[in-house]
Parts: structure tokens; sequence; C-alpha cells
């Protein structure tokens, strides 16, 4: 589909699936569109809280995850324990092995500490590459984004056309505050990264992932020895509709 059409059918649904609660507007997209919608789920507390809804709602959209091989012991329990909690399969996504060989090869298996560029490197072979496996094919795409978890991510909408991949992505939970994440996974006993309740906030690959300190922005747990403005690892789109590869993202 070309750029124009995507981004008129975005800005339509965006009007129709804003007012609705987070379940609907998940159900409306399912509706609206009639080709594959992955969720990529990263285990955390905003991505839990979307299974919840898609697994008990009981929409067709498919649950996958980017397992990077650098995760936390702690995602893995989370992740088993919503297949069985739910009865669903989270399809796993690799990194292609030989890929990751080279990578490690050439800059050593904890390589990102040692520059920016390295950094980019791993992501795009742990992360990036594995993520366009997952969507491709697919015209939807989910995701657990909220809009005060950073000041880009407050730049963009519910439904957003992601012209480089040539998909409509929803992000269903966009206006919901952390607090409201946390009431709602504690009143529906969703399962949970135990690393949420030890300062962990947003829980990516373990040697990239630390606490915050409280006062500290979300996402300043996330590759907290880069400045604040180059964090986001190419998993999401800017407002122009365009990759945002030069930063690195949430996963
Ligand atoms: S978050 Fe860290 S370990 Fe994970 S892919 Fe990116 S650089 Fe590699």
């Amino acid at each position: 589909m070309s750029a124009p059409d995507l981004d008129a059918i975005a800005a339509s649904l965006n009007a129709r699936i804003a007012p609705l609660e987070a379940p609907a507007r998940l159900a409306a997209l399912r509706a609206a569109l009639p080709g594959r919608i992955i969720f990529t789920t990263s285990l955390g507390i905003e991505d839990q809280a979307i299974t919840h809804m898609i697994a008990t709602e009981k929409i067709d959209i498919a649950l996958a995850t980017l397992d990077t091989g650098r995760l936390f012991p702690e995602a893995y329990d989370v992740w088993t324990r919503t297949e069985e909690r739910y009865g669903v399969a989270i399809a796993p996504y690799f990194p292609d092995g030989a890929a990751v060989e080279a990578l490690v090869a050439r800059q050593g298996v904890n390589g990102f500490y040692n520059s920016i560029e390295a950094r980019k490197a791993c992501c795009e072979a742990r992360k990036v590459e594995p993520l366009a496996r997952a969507l491709d094919g697919a015209e939807g795409w989910i995701a657990g984004l909220r809009a005060d978890q950073s000041d880009h991510r407050g730049a963009l909408a519910f439904v957003t056309a992601d012209n480089a991949r040539g998909l409509i992505k929803l992000s269903p939970i966009f206006d919901w505050t952390r607090e409201r994440v946390v009431d709602y996974v504690a009143r529906h006993a969703i399962p949970v990264n135990p690393l949420h309740d030890k300062g962990f906030v947003s829980i990516g690959c373990a040697p990239c992932t630390r606490a915050i300190l409280p006062g500290e922005p979300e996402r300043a747990g996330r590759w907290w020895w880069e400045q604040e403005d180059k964090k986001e690892c190419g998993l999401h789109v800017g407002p122009d509709g365009r990759l945002v590869r030069a930063n690195a993202g949430n996963a």
C-alpha cells in the first residue's frame, strides 16, 4: 500500500479508535484490517496488560516476542507464566545465529558498551532484524507505547502509519499513565516481571537495563551510559513515519 493510502487509513482509524476503551481499540483494528495483525510483546508491564486484553477478549492477533539471547531470567519466567495463564503461545523470534556470531567476533560479547555504533549494531542484529521478520507480511502491528514515556513518544498517536514497513500500528494504551497500568494488572492478577517491583520500569536486555531512582524518567534505565537524546533502537518510527534508526528502542 502506498504511503498516502496508509496515512489516510491511519488518520481515519485513529479518529474512530481514540474514543474507545483499550480492548475495544484492539477489536476495532482487528475488524478494520483483513490481514495478519501481530503484537510483539516485550513482556514488560504495559505489554502484559495488552496480552491480557487480547487473550481474554479472544481477539485474533498473533503474539510474538523478540528473544535477543540477553534477556533477564525473569523475562522467561513471565513468558512461561503468561502462556500457562491464558493458554496462548507467544512465538519467539531469535536473532540470526551467523549474524550474532559475526557481531560477537567483531566487537566482543559485551561490545555494546564501547560505543553508540557498537550498541546499534547489537540492537540491529538482536532486535531490529528479528522484528522485521516478525512483521513480514503483517498488515497491523500492536505496540505498548504510552504517550508520557518520553518526549518523542508524546508526538505519536493511537494509530499511525508505519510507511517504512507498510503497515498500520496501534498503541492501544497510548493514553494510559504508568499508574493506570499498574492498577490494571493488579486488579486482573496479570503475570508481571518481578523486576518491576525493584525499580526496573522499562525492561529490555539484562546488560542494558538498570533500575531507576525516584524522580528519574522511565527511559533512564535503558542504555544509561549514553546521552538522553540517543536512546531509541530502531523498533519504532518518528512522527514523520520514518524508522528512527539514528537512535536505538523498546523491545
Ligand atoms: S539492548 Fe543491549 S544487549 Fe540488547 S540488543 Fe541492544 S545493545 Fe544488544
